[in-house]
């Protein structure tokens, strides 16, 4: 879609929390007529959708909307965010996704000028996890999302108190947001892997239920919240900053400038 047809910085200026624009309303009645009734398929190839993207952390869950996903759009591209830590298991589980399910991967990096000031010695995840996050992730994310006007995420409501009430539609920032799996439990997740026999990433068997970069994630014991392994330096962090709020705005300077990594 180009932004001529839509532009939605016209009406986001003042965008409540929680707050349904005409377009989104439209979206929320047509394929979400009910509690009980969600097309996900019919959103998805909505015309205002035909610029959407995957963005895949290529984690322990992630083969399972890539499948769902691309088999109701093929060749939609997947965008991951290479941050430079992570595991090899999950470069190596991405190539092989990408080779299983013929995925159309684009690979976004940091900006190597914001690294070589921000980060020389790529340590900045023990001392400033968000400002890590910021360099690494979130103004990639924002750059690589650049020319278009929705993104798929893989998040569910089950992977804790910060997403119980996440919406399958929502803004972020400009830009619509769909959360397909959603009202997905962690149950429906691994029947949808036994149904189509999607491999698995290497690490989840060794006690690595939710991940991320290597150096914040851990192990975690059986019966533990799965995403208590994300993070283990900074104990009150539970998001990488990717997932804005309805009036989340960037505005770049600085990721040490504090510990909060507020920019
Ligand atoms: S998860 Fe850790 S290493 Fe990865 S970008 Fe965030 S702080 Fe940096």
């Amino acid at each position: 879609m180009s932004t001529s047809e839509h532009d939605p910085s016209n009406e986001m200026s003042s965008w409540p929390m929680g707050g349904v624009d005409a377009e989104l309303g439209r979206l929320q009645t047509t394929y979400f007529p009910s509690l009980i009734e969600a097309d996900i398929a019919g959103l998805l190839n909505d015309p205002i959708l035909a610029d959407t993207v995957i963005v895949s952390s290529f984690g322990a869950e992630s083969a399972a909307l890539l499948h769902y996903v691309t088999g109701i759009r093929p060749g939609i591209p997947v965008i991951f965010l290479d941050t430079g830590k992570h595991f090899p298991e999950t470069l190596a589980y991405r190539d092989a996704l990408v080779g299983r399910l013929g995925l159309r991967l684009i690979v976004t990096r940091p900006d190597t000028g914001t690294l070589a000031d921000e980060d020389p010695h790529g340590q900045l995840y023990a001392v400033n996890p968000n400002g890590c996050c910021t360099i690494r992730k979130t103004f990639p994310l924002q750059d690589a999302l650049a020319e278009v006007s929705s993104w798929i995420s893989g998040r569910k409501r089950f992977q804790g108190a910060s997403r119980a009430a996440l919406p399958l539609i929502e803004r972020d920032g400009t830009r619509i947001k769909l959360n397909p799996f959603a009202l997905w439990s962690r149950e429906d997740i691994q029947a949808y892997f036994e149904t189509h026999d999607l491999p698995r990433h290497p690490l989840e068997t060794a006690g690595y239920p939710s991940i991320g970069c290597a150096p914040c994630t851990r192990a975690v014991a059986a019966g533990e919240d799965p995403r208590a392994g994300r993070w283990p330096q900074m104990p009150d962090k539970s998001e990488c900053g990717i997932h804005l709020g309805p009036d989340g705005h960037f505005v770049r300077g600085s990721a040490t400038r504090n510990t909060k990594g507020e920019t």
